[in-house]
This record gives structure tokens, C-alpha cells and sequence, in this order.
């Protein structure tokens, strides 16, 4: 059966109230009283199944964690797992990222994690690649100035692509990797990063603005 057919199945797990954010452009601006404190917030936009939004939460308990998902039935997936665990600084939003402004104020997020994109091959599709200068546009004004964007791919043309775009819109690169895995860094996994790991290399790059 798949969950994505259950009518209802998400608003249940909503109603959990442990980690799903029903609405979230009510905590615009003011997200840190979500998690009680004043710690940085990072956004994974696009967080799958939730495997590095959960390690990365229990990994940085001083880091509030808000992943970000556009289908449903892969975030049941991720509160099932999270809901066996007791992570206090994470939290799930079923959210379509290109109206990100709509839930955070200007310079709310510290760090925003991109992990395995979707590619948008098609040169007629660019416009929707997480890392086009629209999406830029908005990640520099919810981001604080000293904020980062992290990525991680296993798709050369995208990696390509979100150098050129970054680079072409004021953003300074580092940490750049062409081989993640051949590296002694610290790395927690995404689903597909387990996946595509064994096929060839991971890419990663940093990204942040350049002082005015
Ligand atoms: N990050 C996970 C991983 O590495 O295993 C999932 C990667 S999957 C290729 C891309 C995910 O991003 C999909 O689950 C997709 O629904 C989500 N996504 C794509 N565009 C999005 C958007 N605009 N807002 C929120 N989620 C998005």
C-alpha cells in the first residue's frame, strides 16, 4: 500500500504535534520560540526521508533543525523514524520551498542544507534547480549575512551548474569537494546519498555572500 494513497495519513501523523509544523507561516519571524531558545536555526529543504535531518539533530542538539519537504508521503517516512526517537530540536514542515519567504523573516536561518537536488536536466527546467538565481534571490534575504548554504550532490551538471549560479550572483565558494567520500570530513548520510555513493563520487560545496 502506499502511504501517499491513505487519505489522511499525514494529517495524522500532524496530529502527533511532536514534530510536524501544521502551519507554519504563523512562526514567520519568530521560529526560535518553536524550540525555546535562541540557538541557530538550520533548514534542509528537500529532506527525503529524514535520515540527515535526524542525524544531524542528534548530532547538534545546539542547532534547531527545521526540514523542509514538498511530498508527503516521503515525510511520513521521516516522522515515523523521527517518532522513535526523542530529538527536541527538529522539526517537520510539509512545504514547497519555492515559497520559502511565506515562513521565514529576513535573516531567520543560519545555515540551509541542500542534499541531492533534484537535477532538472531538461535546459527548459533550470528555473525549478534549487540552486537558480530565483531561489538564490530568496536564500540571501532569509539567511543572515553570515549564513551558509551547504550542497551535496551526485550530479555533475548540477554541481556544475550551482557553481556557475553562485558564483554569477555574489556568493563565495569553499569546502569544495569533488570526492566527499575519499575525504576524513565529518558527513551524515542522506537516503540517496547512500544510494548514489556506491555508483561514483559525491560533490559538495559551500556557499555565502560576499561582505558589502
Ligand atoms: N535529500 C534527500 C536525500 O538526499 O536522500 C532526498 C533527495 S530527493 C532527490 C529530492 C527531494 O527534494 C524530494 O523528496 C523532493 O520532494 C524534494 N523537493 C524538491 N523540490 C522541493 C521544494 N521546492 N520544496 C521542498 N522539497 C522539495
Amino acid at each position: 500500500m502506499r502511504l501517499r494513497k491513505v487519505a489522511g495519513a499525514l494529517d495524522a501523523h500532524k496530529e502527533d504535534k511532536k514534530y510536524f509544523i501544521e502551519n507554519p507561516a504563523n512562526n514567520k519571524g519568530k521560529w526560535k520560540n518553536v524550540f525555546s531558545n535562541d540557538n541557530k536555526i538550520a533548514v534542509e529543504i528537500g529532506c527525503g526521508k529524514g535520515d540527515f535531518a535526524i542525524g544531524m539533530a542528534n548530532a547538534f542538539p545546539d542547532i534547531n533543525f527545521i526540514a523542509l519537504e514538498k511530498f508527503e508521503s516521503v515525510l511520513i517516512r521521516a516522522d515515523e523514524k523521527a517518532l522513535k526517537e526523542d530529538i527536541p530540536n527538529l522539526r517537520f514542515v510539509h512545504f514547497d520551498a519555492a515559497n520559502l519567504k511565506e515562513i521565514f523573516d529576513d535573516k531567520e536561518i543560519n545555515i540551509i542544507y541542500l542534499n541531492f537536488s533534484d537535477p532538472w536536466p531538461k535546459t527548459r527546467h533550470a528555473k525549478r534547480r534549487l540552486t537558480a538565481p530565483s531561489f538564490l534571490d530568496v536564500y540571501k534575504d532569509v539567511l543572515k549575512d553570515d549564513g551558509v548554504i551547504c550542497q551535496k550532490t551526485d550530479n555533475q551538471i548540477l554541481f556544475n551548474y550551482s557553481i556557475e549560479s553562485f558564483s554569477q550572483n555574489d556568493w563565495y565558494l569553499s569546502n569544495i569537494s569533488v570526492d566527499l567520500h575519499s575525504e576524513d570530513r565529518f558527513n551524515i548520510m542522506t537516503e540517496y546519498e547512500t544510494k548514489k555513493s556506491k555508483l561514483g563520487p559525491i560533490y559538495r560545496l559551500e556557499a555565502r555572500r560576499y561582505k558589502n
